[in-house]
């Protein structure tokens, strides 16, 4: 987060966003135009538009596309042809996406529009959270960001996850220095688990200090959490006596938290200690850093299944969900960062990226296009960009829904991605429906004392008929008690998930036979954090990481299934 003295002033920065949302159609208008009479040349849009550059023959001729058909250009780039195979602009990195939202993992072009429109982002950032919360910056950002390792592309050029290569940038790295209590080098370790040891002994021994506690993403703050829980006893040792931990490697990482620890502090330890003792680690947030305002991170789409173990964590401190971005570009921002998690919606910045939208309409399946001033409340759509990287009526495959607007700028609620689904006959069951499913499948556990801590979805087609496998790593509620399975809780879990699902599902599965039981398998405890593991090793990266919502790396299967300690199916078919 920067700050308001970061900022050329607050006020300044009011008359931009208004500027901005009042004037949607003609900042949309120019930069198309802008974007256009750039790229018109490159050999991607000359096929279509032969040199020209007017918005009619752009919505006329450019095909609307996915990643699969722009893979080729994209590739083309990254084994060394010019950049103007897609962009004018000169495409000096790549960044992948993390692969773990949707499909596979995407190699995307990056260049300093995409850095700029960030940068603009976090001032705006900035902005809106001074202006909710009083004295935010009074103090300091205990902040879960880690990097990637740089790999090349056949050509040589950089390829890291667009977290990496923003977090690297001289204006983020300058932030992170004056307003984190991790310096630079814990986040640029380049080991995670060496850096989420750091950020946290950084984070404790300045723990007056931090006035917020953020991660990108609410499953790196839970997974931060799950960590300190593993390894408080050590980080009390450490300051106990000065020292940090002989598998501290990293020689600037342990550098930087030496002078941080100072020298003994026995005084600390004790006390982070007696927290960390509790039985129960409900407000360990707070009780270990007394004046944290806010929690910061996504919470919505898959996220929201970490609402309640944050609020839990926190008690019940607000969560801010601040930022819609994706590897492709910058989307929009919450202007209302104190609202429940369950009401974010993102108003969408007009100077980020041309954006079109499709309409989502399942019932009548036609294809109607609108531009950003001309979406309708309360409809569905799929965002399409058109940026400076090199992207022209992109398909971002997020279902979004218009919720209202700030001045003339849309704001959308996160729906769910829109290739994210599960199917064994011509049933498709969307990422929403399965949050919910598991949703009200957790409810079930309430009563006893089970929680789930992580799970993922997989279609099993092995066996006639085919069945919705769900995986779950569950632990106990009481961190002193064994995991202990109860038969008829679980076979209710899984009746209770299947019961979610919409007609087509259960006429399948209860009249025609065609889908059989619905089936839970639980795993032992860690493994969704190997699952994370996998993925990182095969590039992702932590900041990114999403679990996938259904599993179909072969790999991840493998793992998962390694680690299956008990099955459990539903033992009726659900009403119809
Ligand atoms: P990546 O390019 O790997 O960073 O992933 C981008 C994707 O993450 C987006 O297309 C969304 O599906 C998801 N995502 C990003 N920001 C949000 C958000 N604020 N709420 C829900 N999903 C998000």
């Amino acid at each position: 987060m920067s700050l308001s003295s970061d900022l050329k002033s607050l006020d300044e920065m009011k008359k931009v966003l208004e500027d901005l949302t009042l004037n949607v159609k003609q900042v949309q208008d120019d930069l198309l135009e802008e974007i256009l009479a750039h790229n018109a040349n490159t050999e991607y849009l000359q096929r279509f538009l032969h040199g020209r550059s007017d918005k009619e023959l752009f919505k006329k001729n450019v095909p609307i596309v996915t990643y699969k058909d722009v893979e080729p250009y994209i590739e083309r780039v990254a084994n060394g042809e010019p950049s103007d195979v897609i962009s004018a602009y000169p495409i000096t990195r790549f960044t992948f996406s993390s692969g773990t939202s949707g499909g596979k993992r995407k190699l995307l072009p990056f260049n300093m529009k995409y850095l700029e429109n960030i940068i603009f982002i976090s001032k705006l950032h900035s902005f809106v959270i001074c202006r909710h919360i009083n004295d935010a910056e009074q103090g300091k950002v205990l902040r879960f960001d880690f990097i990637k390792p740089e790999s090349t592309t056949p050509s040589g050029l950089p390829a890291v996850p667009v977290s990496t290569n923003v977090l690297k940038s001289d204006y983020f790295r300058n932030l992170a220095s004056k307003h984190h209590t991790s310096p630079n080098e814990i986040t640029f370790c380049g080991d995670s688990k060496q850096s989420m040891y750091c950020h946290l002994l950084s984070g404790l021994v300045q723990r007056k200090d931090v006035v917020s506690v953020s991660a990108a993403f609410a499953s790196a703050l839970v997974r931060a959490i799950d960590f300190l829980k593993e390894y408080w006893k050590e980080l009390c040792s450490n300051i106990r006596l000065g020292q940090v931990s002989e598998w501290i490697e990293d020689i600037s990482c342990r550098n930087c938290v030496s002078e941080i620890l100072g020298g003994p502090n026995p005084e600390l330890a004790n006390l982070i200690e007696k927290e960390c003792n509790q039985i129960s680690w409900e407000g360990i947030i707070t009780r270990l850093w007394p004046k944290t305002k806010f929690i910061e991170c996504i919470v919505t789409g898959q996220m929201t299944q970490y609402i309640s173990t944050l609020e839990f964590y926190s008690n019940k401190l607000p969560i801010i969900c601040m930022n819609y971005l994706s590897s492709e570009t910058a989307l929009g921002i919450n202007l209302n960062p104190l609202c429940k998690p369950q009401d974010v919606s993102y108003t969408f910045m007009p100077n980020m990226a041309y954006f079109e939208f499709l309409l989502v309409d399942e019932v009548n399946k036609v294809e109607i296009i609108v531009d950003l001033v001309d979406v309708k409340l309360g409809c569905y759509y799929e965002a399409l960009v058109t940026s400076f990287t090199g992207l022209y009526r992109y398909r971002m495959e997020d279902v979004l829904l218009v919720t209202g607007f700030y001045n003339n700028a849309p704001q959308f609620r996160f729906i769910h991605r829109n290739d994210v689904a599960l199917s064994i006959d011509v049933e498709t069951t969307t990422e929403e429906e399965l949050l919910k499913a598991v949703a009200n499948g957790k409810m079930v556990l309430e009563s006893s004392d089970l929680t789930l801590t992580d799970f993922t979805w997989y279609a099993d087609i092995s066996t006639v008929p085919g069945h919705y496998v769900l995986y779950w790593e569950l632990k106990a509620k009481k961190k002193s008690t064994i995991l202990e399975l109860d038969e008829k809780l679980l076979t209710e879990c899984c009746c209770t998930v299947e019961e979610t699902f919409d007609f087509l599902y259960r006429k399948f599965r209860s009249k025609d036979g065609l889908i059989g039981a619905l089936e839970i398998r639980v795993v032992q405890p860690g493994t969704f954090d190997s699952v994370m593991n996998f993925f990182i090793s095969e590039g992702s990266s932590l900041v990114q990481y999403k679990t996938p919502i259904c599993m179909r790396s072969i790999h991840a299967l493998a793992i998962l299934e390694d680690k299956v300690f008990a099955r459990f199916f539903s033992d009726k078919p659900p009403p119809f």
